[in-house]
């Protein structure tokens, strides 16, 4: 197995100068140099062979020993060092100081097919940076991370990635849900590879702690590593820095909201500078259409990281951002206006994203109207996200709004609930002589409509309830599932037919159960 080591992180920006593997505040440093710590008994689960190919290994370098040496963090590769990254956050609104990478550690960056990537160990130990905790990582929270970053990828989100999932074969304690009912669970460690791991917090800790020397160099590294099409010149660079990561970031979020995900921790920490979805814990997918729903139990309260609040909420992030890097510019008015620019391009983009998810192309004033009055209606009573933009699809333009409203009627939880009721019908009739209307107006044939609706409302996401039975089947040593939702997942906005048995919504048992609707940070 060759990998073509190419590590830029820890060459080019400064190290902490202890070595030693002690919890610490590490300042005037960008990470810490430390190894992963050498698992028991460790056995590959699930590999992606798409990564492979990505990093330059091939299908038969999975099997080596070398692999499973090296992805569990068993050894420590030959030109390489390790490491965990310094970084502080904003946790639930509000500074947390320095929190950095506690249970993962940066094996190398590798170059293949001019890309570059880092290759970094979930769950493989403490490190300088695991303040009280323990360094580890379980199998649930270890699989929910490997298929949903591969999800979303195939979904077109941007994303981190996932090479590998190993499991470590040592017991880790978790109280799952707080409640003094701690338990041992499998150990497992995942392999995650991005272009870069740096996060808002990176910049935050820096900028705290009034390191500005070193804020510069990390500023300076990222645009150089990552933002190639930024010149270097000078306070303008670190502006169009902050526009691209606030563009960047803005994209996500539109996705996000585009196929029902949430995030459920948008901590400073949790965001990327390349405006990846990164570090994938209590997430959810959205079955019934709720704006106010939130997978996180720790955010049960005050619902700050829900469905409808993740834009606002990429936006506070960025102002955070804006006052880390603000000593590198020493003026306020190019972030406002960038941070201004956010609010507005978030309308538009979420309203194109939305015609888009109607099959909308003209636009229309009535299409905003449709926009509104239809995430009006989906909140009237259950209905699942997915299945209604799927079922959509199918309307013609010479249905009567009956026949429409009937197209769609396996997206209701509760058809009797939803359609029953006088003032639901009415209201659905009425939305769907309206959208039947608008219809008119659009060139394309129906066929044509349905095909660009298809690409962009996907069939089959990861619910929650299909994640937790991965992870039930592979507590019991069967990873069987594991696989066939990596698959499933590869073509998201395919028809399928032999895997319809994934597009339907969530089952009944998944209501209140933890893992499929609700998670904690437990992990
Ligand atoms: P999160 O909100 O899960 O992304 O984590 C917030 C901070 O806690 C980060 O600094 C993590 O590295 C750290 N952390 C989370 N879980 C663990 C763990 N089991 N051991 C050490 N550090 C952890
Ligand atoms: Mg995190």
């Amino acid at each position: 197995m060759k990998l073509n080591i190419k590590d830029r992180f820890n060459k080019q920006l400064p190290a902490d100068k202890d070595r030693n593997n002690t919890r610490r505040q590490v300042k005037e440093a960008c990470f810490s140099f430390v190894h992963p710590l050498v698992p028991s008994n460790p056995s590959l689960l699930h590999v992606s062979e798409e990564m492979l190919q990505e990093i330059g290994l091939s299908k038969e370098d999975a099997n080596t020993k070398d692999f499973l040496e090296i992805f569990s963090g068993s050894r420590v590769m030959e030109n390489s060092d390790p490491y965990a990254m310094c970084y502080g956050g904003h946790q639930f609104g509000h500074w947390a100081g320095q929190l950095g990478d506690g249970r993962a550690i940066n094996l190398a960056e590798v170059e293949h097919n001019n890309k570059t990537w880092a290759l970094q160990l979930k769950g493989a130990g403490p490190t300088p940076y695991s303040r009280s905790a323990d360094g580890f990582a379980v199998l649930r929270s270890s699989i929910r991370e490997h298929l949903c970053s591969e999800a979303m990828f195939h979904l077109g989100v941007p994303t981190t990635r996932s090479l590998s999932l190993m499991l470590s074969g040592d017991q880790v304690l978790r109280d799952m849900m707080y409640d003094g009912n701690a338990a041992y669970e499998k150990g497992a460690i995942v392999c995650r590879v991005a272009p870069s791991f740096i996060r808002f917090g990176n910049f935050e800790i820096l900028s705290a702690r009034k390191d500005h020397a070193n804020l510069k160099l990390l500023a300076d590294y990222s645009i150089k590593n990552h933002f190639p099409e930024i010149r270097p010149e000078g306070k303008s660079s670190y502006i169009q820095f902050f526009k691209s990561v606030a563009q960047r970031s803005l994209k996500m979020v539109i996705h996000w909201q585009r196929v029902g995900f949430v995030h459920g921790v948008m901590n400073t920490d949790n965001l990327s500078i390349l405006g990846l979805t990164i570090d994938y814990g209590p997430y959810g997918w959205l079955e019934p259409y709720d704006p106010d729903w939130t997978p996180n139990t720790t955010d049960r309260t005050n619902k700050r990281y829900r469905f409808g609040q993740q834009p606002s909420v990429v936006l506070w992030n960025l102002y955070q951002l804006a006052n880390a890097l603000y000593p590198l510019v020493e003026k306020i008015a190019p972030f406002e206006e960038i941070l201004n620019e956010y609010k507005e391009e978030f309308s538009n983009q979420f309203v194109q994203m939305m015609h888009d998810k109607l099959g909308l192309e003209k636009k229309e004033k009535q299409g905003i109207q449709l926009i509104e009055s239809l995430l009006e209606n989906l909140s009237l009573a259950e209905t699942d996200y997915i299945i209604f933009f799927r079922r959509l699809a199918n309307i013609k333009k010479t249905d009567d709004a009956k026949n429409a409203l009937s197209l769609v009627k396996e997206a209701f939880y509760n058809v009797n609930e939803n359609l029953n009721k006088n003032e639901n019908e009415g209201e659905w009739t009425s939305w769907f002589e309206g959208y039947l209307e608008r219809l008119k107006l659009e060139d394309r044939t129906d066929e044509l409509r349905k095909e660009a609706m298809n690409k962009v409302n996907p069939k089959y996401v990861l619910r929650n309830y299909m994640s937790q039975l991965a992870i039930d089947a592979a507590d019991q040593g069967d990873y069987s599932i594991i696989e066939e939702l990596h698959n499933l997942l590869k073509a998201p906005y395919a028809e399928q037919v032999d895997m319809e048995k994934w597009f339907v919504k969530r089952p009944e048992w998944a209501r209140t159960k933890v893992g499929c609707s609700m998670l904690s940070c437990s992990s």
